[in-house]
């Protein structure tokens, strides 16, 4: 192999993402895997349907790198219906391949070199890469266990003449939180007053428990002309390997979004879009059912693990709950722990450390209660066993 040049440090110094990672040593050693966020047992056999409908009689060739007028429509509709925005879906919705693509495109569209782009951490791991990519300069402000409260003064002092955006993701993966009013009020008020944007994560938007409910901070006033939206359908009908995602933005903000999207994806399988576009209007009470769906599972795992012995932390939202496992041990770290309880245990889990732009580790871990209910049972039977073990 020739001494060749170093690629791009940002990537060359990365390793492989952590959901990639535990998936594979969960398939080698047949371990339950509660790691990556993915649903199981709930894909709506409507859209399969529709899908394959589409696949027979539908084009297979490239749609507009703006996405299919039916799903533009469609996604127009969804953010009037459930979120009272009135969208105009020519000039303010665009379609990419999944929420990762949006985000993508969305932080390498609006960053410049050198401005400062606050991150809430724990955070989704490929805000960090992205935004370093585009040579910003990342400021990150820590949320702390148990309830991950808006660290307000920091927040406020994380602001500078430099900033030029915040990444929001409520619900927040990975640790449950649903951002409250107030803390939405207050987090619009500074970034208005300093006069930046707001990247919106909301692909776990409808996938909120315990009577809360979800509000985009694109709704709060003065904040639709600087907030980008961003929606997963993945999420919302339990089929993340569609990725089809959506980014919702004022016309002139879009616009360069779109400049970006061009050249990473440039459009996104058109009969996807087409089951998708008819998901959004016509599969809705399936999608309404989910959150109570997905709310008994998580008290099915939140009790499991409490009887095993971890602390488990409220969560709110998405598919994911984190539990401290301090009981265990006070040596081992988390990435440490997280392959232990595969080898040991047989069940997987992410160390929240992958979610820190240093993985320091943090003595908690996250799991994913997206899983049929006998899936749940035995990753519980497993994990009750391993520590009745020790
Ligand atoms: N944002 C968050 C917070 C996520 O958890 C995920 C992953 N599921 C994504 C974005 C990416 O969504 P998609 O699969 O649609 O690319
Ligand atoms: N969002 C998923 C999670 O948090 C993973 C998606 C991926 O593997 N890129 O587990």
């Amino acid at each position: 192999m020739p001494d060749l040049k170093s690629a791009n440090p940002v990537f060359q110094r990365m390793g492989t993402t952590i959901f990639e990672t535990m998936s594979q040593l969960a398939g080698q050693t047949g371990a339950i895997n509660l790691g990556q966020g993915f649903p199981e047992g709930l894909e709506p056999t409507a859209l399969l349907e529709r899908l394959a409908h589409t696949a027979k009689s539908g084009t297979h060739q490239y749609p507009s790198m703006m996405g299919t007028s039916g799903l533009r429509q469609a996604v127009a509709r969804h953010e009037r219906r459930f979120w009272g925005l009135d969208l105009d879906c020519q000039q303010s919705v665009m379609v990419t391949s999944g929420g990762t693509e949006a985000l993508a495109a969305s932080l390498l569209a609006l960053i410049e070199p050198g401005d400062e782009v606050i991150v809430l951490e724990p955070c989704y791991d490929s805000y960090i890469p992205i935004i370093q990519a585009a040579h910003g300069i990342v400021r990150s402000v820590r949320l702390s266990p148990p309830h991950w409260d808006l660290p307000r003064d920091a927040l406020e002092a994380a602001f500078t003449a430099k900033t030029k955006l915040i990444v929001l993701n409520s619900p927040a993966n990975p640790i449950g939180k649903v951002f409250l009013p107030d803390e939405l009020e207050f987090l619009a008020d500074l970034i208005c007053r300093h006069d930046c944007y707001a990247v919106c994560d909301e692909v776990y938007e409808h996938l909120v428990f315990d009577g809360l409910t979800h509000r985009p901070l694109m709704t709060l006033p003065g904040m639709f002309d600087r907030t980008v939206k961003i929606g997963s359908a993945g999420k919302i009908f339990s089929l993340t390997g569609w990725k089809v995602g959506w980014v919702t933005a004022a016309p002139a903000v879009l616009s360069v979004i779109a400049k970006a999207h061009q050249f990473l994806t440039f459009t996104t399988p058109p009969e996807l879009q087409d089951a998708v576009a008819w998901g959004l209007d016509e599969y809705l009470p399936g999608y309404m059912e989910l959150s109570g769906i997905l709310a008994k599972r998580r008290d099915k795992l939140a009790q499991g693990l409490a009887q095993a012995g971890f602390t488990v932390l409220p969560t709110q939202g998405s598919y994911f709950l984190t539990s401290q496992y301090g009981r265990f041990t006070d040596t081992m770290d988390d990435d440490a722990f997280c392959r232990s309880l595969i080898a040991e245990a047989g069940v997987a889990a992410i160390p929240l450390s992958a979610f820190y732009q240093d993985g320091a580790p943090t003595g908690c871990i996250r799991f994913c209660f997206a899983k049929t209910d006998p899936v749940l049972d035995e990753a519980v039977c497993r994990i009750v066993e391993w520590s009745n073990s020790l």
